[in-house]
């Protein structure tokens, strides 16, 4: 896994495996954001998909 920033997309999500180590950025080229909500209307109601928990 490459680590480098993307500073086209920031994130402070320390506990995903995509995560840049070194700053609050994501390290990977693209992402893919979606909803779990049939009608959003929140920041909340979104969510990173690209998303994968550090082990
Ligand atoms: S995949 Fe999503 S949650 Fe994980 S570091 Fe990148 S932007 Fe953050």
């Amino acid at each position: 896994m490459d680590h480098n920033a993307n500073k086209s997309i920031k994130c402070t999500v320390e506990q995903c495996r995509n995560h840049c180590d070194s700053a609050n950025y994501c390290a990977l080229s693209e992402i893919h954001v979606g909803t779990h909500e049939p009608n959003p209307t929140e920041t909340q109601c979104v969510d990173c998909n690209s998303f994968e928990v550090r082990h």
